[in-house]
């Protein structure tokens, strides 16, 4: 005998899985991706099989309930139909009714998970817990396209800060150089977490001597030595937002080469210096992500 059971998706179309190697959450929406029936990716360890085997706990409790329910409910009614009360004229007679319920069904309901992508590969509309992973669908890493999705938001609070008041502005240009930074340490540390070695992209000519060191790739090699220096500068610069509330201390003077005599004043950040950086970045990760192959 067999039942089958509907797994209906979310209120917005998501339908929740669960990987059977690493048991982790997430939510595609079927036939927004590759045609067919291709295989499941696991967007967190990247384990691929049939549909058939990412049904959730839950999903498998609520369709063996609903199973159940089906069954225990034939069963009752047959048994129903048996019922007989006592005759009142015999001497003695035995009647016997048939009380209970089918059994309850296991209802449950799909998560909310964090980010919502919409892979450029593939197209397919997934949702899982943090930010970076595999496409379920094409198995595509998504690491470039939220970096430069964060880009352009970085460019987004720029185009904000030019209709703000001055004090405002400031801040929201601050900001800005501050999420281009740690946008690119972040997607830089993802693509690099499988390698053998460690490797953190605040300082970005420390990250450099580091990849050229373990695996022969050179980062700076698309941008020519001023450009390089620029994008170093304004790592240096967010240090100092960071650390040391923008004020230029004698470390950024080494290292940057700026005069001395701006010691202790307030680093100038422009519009256009962080659009520029911006520029840089996403040639960077571009190269980052397709020189060093992720293991
Ligand atoms: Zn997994
Ligand atoms: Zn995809």
């Amino acid at each position: 005998m067999e039942i089958s059971v509907k797994i209906e998706s979310d209120a917005d179309g998501y339908t929740g899985r669960e990987c059977p190697t690493c048991e982790k959450y997430f939510k595609i929406k079927f036939g927004t991706g590759l045609p067919g029936d291709p295989e499941c990716h696991c967007p967190y360890c990247n384990h691929t099989g049939p549909q058939k085997e990412f049904w959730t706990k839950q999903q498998i409790e609520y369709a063996q309930s609903v199973a159940m329910h089906q069954l225990s409910g034939q069963f009752l009614a047959q048994l129903k139909k048996l019922e007989r009360r006592p005759d009142p004229r015999a001497l003695i007679s035995i009647g016997f009714t048939v009380k209970g319920s089918p059994t309850p069904v296991a209802y449950y309901r799909e998560e909310e998970l964090e980010e919502r992508v919409t892979c450029a590969a593939c197209t397919m509309e997934y949702t899982i817990y943090g930010a970076f992973g595999f496409c379920p669908d094409c198995g595509v890493h998504n690491s470039l396209q939220i970096v430069n999705a964060n880009f352009d938001l970085v460019l987004k609070t720029l185009d904000l800060a030019q209709a703000a008041p001055a004090d405002l502005a400031a801040k929201l240009v601050d900001n800005a150089l501050e999420d281009a930074v740690s946008s690119f340490d972040g997607f830089g540390r993802e693509h690099c977490s499988t390698q053998p070695f460690k490797i953190s992209f605040q300082s970005i000519d420390g990250a450099k001597e580091k990849l050229l060191r373990e695996t022969g790739f050179d980062l700076a090699d698309p941008l020519d030595s001023p450009a390089w220096s620029f994008v170093t500068e304004q790592f240096q610069k967010r240090h100092l937002l960071a650390h040391r509330m923008g004020i230029i201390d004698a470390d950024y003077v080494s290292k940057t080469g700026c005069a001395p005599s701006l010691l202790g004043r307030k680093v100038t950040i422009t519009d256009s210096d962080v659009r520029t950086l911006v520029a840089h970045l996403k040639t960077l990760a571009g190269v980052l992500y397709h020189g060093v192959v992720r293991i």
